[in-house]
């Protein structure tokens, strides 16, 4: 099963980060500031970690605008290992990125 999903032109992905609730959105190579990517959407591997800090996401069901805490992770081969500086209570933990399920396809 699919864990992330890109976008059409393969520029930017989308994992469901199971400490947050709320998709995380990357930029990949080629682009520019693109993170590493394997190329497996099954089992992802990016380089190097991904932090999110004093971001937010909107909620795609209810619009509503919420604030995250920091997040701080390293996504390999399908596992996402969060640092101990995240600031929900997955810091220190690895598990599964979870299944992602995409009703456009
Ligand atoms: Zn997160």
């Amino acid at each position: 099963m699919a864990k992330i999903i890109l976008s059409p032109d393969r520029l930017m992905a989308l994992f469901n980060c199971p400490a947050c609730g709320y998709g995380h959105r990357i930029p990949v190579k080629p682009h520019e500031k693109g993170w590493d990517w394997n190329g497996d959407v099954d089992r992802p591997t990016f380089s190097p970690s991904i932090l999110l800090r004093g971001h937010g996401s909107r909620n795609p069901k209810t619009e509503e605008y919420v604030d995250l805490p920091t997040c701080h992770s390293f996504v390999t081969d399908g596992m996402i290992a969060f640092c101990g500086d995240c600031g929900h209570e997955m810091a220190g933990k690895t598990v599964p990125l979870p299944d992602i399920i995409t009703d456009s396809q």
